[in-house]
């Protein structure tokens, strides 16, 4: 059977994964509610339906690929005017959500498929524009055992790395939680490096012990926030992201959402979203998350 999806959302990371799609012989009918992004999509080789519900009408799969839980949850309802997803959809469908959205958004979302009779699971990704457009995502997937079977194969057309995390918004927990770990510790190696320049050491003195020794991390040996050491990271290329501000400061946001409604005694955690939005708001939000250091150094005494 020549399965049929429909992709909407067609943005930096929708057009290129819907892409991979169709190179993997999936018939796929894109929408986007930007017109400049339904353009580039066109132009790049991608059939775009005129409507949403055009292009939902008689998918078996529905992917979704938006800023926010409320895209998400907005679409999938629909409003008195025009009827949502869930509504247009043929009964069984599979919605499948990659955008980050917050857990409780999640849960939200996949009680209101199952309740229209459909299947969802929620499936973010890590790896960028860049992962996106090679098909070499990471997806970290919450779904029950037989929708996560159904998923896998299309899921496997973008990414290199699909997990199971459990049950329906685990894949969000998963991403949040990741990215938690992630902003802690590049606030951190971004401090050691600051603290190292104030005591006279050279970069490439502290990443040589430390990058060998117990402050090791993906923040330190891939993405070094200073140039020299690692000559892949964006710190070598005037922080051109790379992962920008914006989205560190978004998923910060979003584990904060979480932390605060279960109760954790985090400190750190809270600490990085108040840190990454004030460099988004500054004028990190375009930049690569690493240039966090830049910000540390700017409230420092000189
Ligand atoms: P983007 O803003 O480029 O694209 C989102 C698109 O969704 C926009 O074109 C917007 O017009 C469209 N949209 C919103 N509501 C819609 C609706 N109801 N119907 C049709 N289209 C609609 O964002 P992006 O960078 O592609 O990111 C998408 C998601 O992926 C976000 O949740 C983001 O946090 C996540 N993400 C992004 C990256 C990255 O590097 N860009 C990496 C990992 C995860």
């Amino acid at each position: 059977m020549n399965t049929s999806i429909a992709f909407l959302g067609l943005g930096h990371m929708g057009s290129p994964m819907a892409l991979n799609l169709v190179t993997a012989g999936y018939t796929v009918t894109g929408f986007d509610l930007s017109s400049a992004a339904v353009d580039a999509a066109r132009a790049s080789g991608l059939t775009v339906a005129g409507t949403a519900a055009e292009a939902v009408t008689g998918a078996d799969i529905v992917i979704t690929m938006f800023p926010a839980g409320r895209h998400v949850i907005d679409a999938y309802r629909g409003s008195a005017e025009n009827p949502g997803f869930l509504a247009i959809a043929k009964p069984g469908t599979l919605f499948i959500d990659s955008s980050t959205i917050a857990v409780d958004d999640a849960k939200v979302a996949h009680d209101l498929a199952v309740e229209a009779g459909h299947r969802n699971i929620d499936a973010p990704v890590s790896g960028g524009v860049v992962g996106a457009t090679a098909g070499t995502l990471a997806f970290m997937v919450g779904a029950l055992e037989a929708d996560f079977a159904l998923a896998e194969p299309v899921l496997a057309a973008m990414g290199a790395r699909i997990v199971h995390c459990g049950a329906p918004s685990a894949g969000q927990a998963a991403k949040i939680c990741n990215n938690m770990i992630l902003g802690v510790s590049m606030i951190a190696v971004s401090e050691a490096f600051v603290l190292g320049e104030k005591l006279g050491l050279t970069h490439q003195a502290l990443f040589d012990v430390a990058s060998t020794a117990s402050g090791q991390c993906w923040a330190l040996t891939t993405n070094c926030p200073v140039p020299g050491p690692v000559p892949a990271s964006p710190a070598n290329r005037d922080y051109q992201p790379g992962f920008a501000g914006a989205l560190m400061a978004k998923d910060l946001g979003l584990a904060l959402d979480a932390l605060e409604s279960t109760g954790v005694a985090a400190e750190l955690g809270p600490s990085a979203a108040r840190i990454y939005r004030r460099f988004a708001d500054e004028n990190g939000a375009g930049q690569d998350f690493s240039a966090i250091i830049n910000d540390i150094r700017l409230h420092s005494e000189t």
